[in-house]
């Protein structure tokens, strides 16, 4: 298998007319890699995501996924290997656990392979045995966000791409999808994830991308690399090395 690399160059991206949400942004996910998105709300980071998944049209730019591109005409809507999970989780909320896990493999054939994947989410997510029967709505926010990655996951993706999937959950979640989601690229699935938590996120990426409103990236690197850009540092509030500025206190 050929190692495949998302390249997202020169991205814009409007709604309507007016709204600029992304401009000119260029990022770059390795095979392998834990890459984060971070910035503060409206920054552009879930449009970058929603472009690469095939949800929004850019105006401009490319998006290339190994040998694949992603903006011409009759790119697929959610390219093969990559999946996606939306900030609002978008479980079925009128069908059982179960239902839910197994519609992630919808457009696999192989059935033995399917039952062992729908195994060791299980395994991976204990509490979806647990409530395997129950009602996806009846899920607390927590436990639906393990449903939703664990539906992802049944479609064997090679790339990753969580969107804020920490958000609103309680701290010893948020450990869970942190322990997750490094336990997943430990066994080889490349991850792109925009969070809001930036702390955490640089603490396991490998690489980090600062965005400021409308789009734009302000920096990008590893902590020592963003702690080395006063830019970064100001806009986060913090140096990913330690300590605060002032307007971080
Ligand atoms: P958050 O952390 O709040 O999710 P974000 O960094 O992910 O923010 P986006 O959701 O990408 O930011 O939004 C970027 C800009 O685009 C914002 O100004 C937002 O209001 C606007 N926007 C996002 N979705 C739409 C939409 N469907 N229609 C119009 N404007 C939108």
């Amino acid at each position: 298998m050929t190692v495949a690399t998302l390249e997202v160059q020169d991205l814009f991206v409007r709604y309507g007319k007016s709204i600029v949400a992304v401009q000119g942004a260029s990022i770059e996910v390795r095979e392998g890699e834990i890459v984060s998105l971070l910035g503060q709300n409206g920054a552009g980071k879930s449009t970058i995501l929603k472009s690469i998944a095939g949800i929004v049209a850019p105006l401009s730019g490319t998006i290339r996924y190994g040998e694949t591109d992603l903006t011409g005409k009759g790119a697929p809507r959610i390219p093969a290997g990559i999946a996606y999970v939306p900030e609002d989780r978008g479980v079925f909320a009128s069908l059982s656990v179960g239902e839910n896990l197994r519609l992630g493999a919808i457009s696999r054939r192989d059935r033995r392979e399917i039952d062992a994947d729908v195994e060791s989410q299980l395994e991976r997510f204990p509490i979806l045995r647990k409530y395997w029967s129950r009602g996806a709505s009846l899920l607390s926010g927590g436990e639906q966000q393990q449903l939703a990655i664990a539906r992802a996951l049944m479609i064997r993706p090679r790339l990753l791409l969580l969107d804020e999937p920490t958000l609103g959950l309680a701290p010893i979640i948020v450990d869970l999808i942190f322990e997750v989601v490094q336990q997943l690229n430990a066994e080889g699935v490349t991850i792109l994830l925009v969070e809001q938590n930036a702390v955490r996120s640089i603490d396991v990426s490998d690489r980090s991308y600062v965005i400021q409103a409308p789009g734009r990236i302000l920096g990008s690197g590893d902590a020592r690399q963003l702690a080395d850009n006063p830019e970064v540092v100001e806009y986060l509030g913090f140096s990913p090395l330690g300590g605060e500025t002032e307007r971080g206190k």
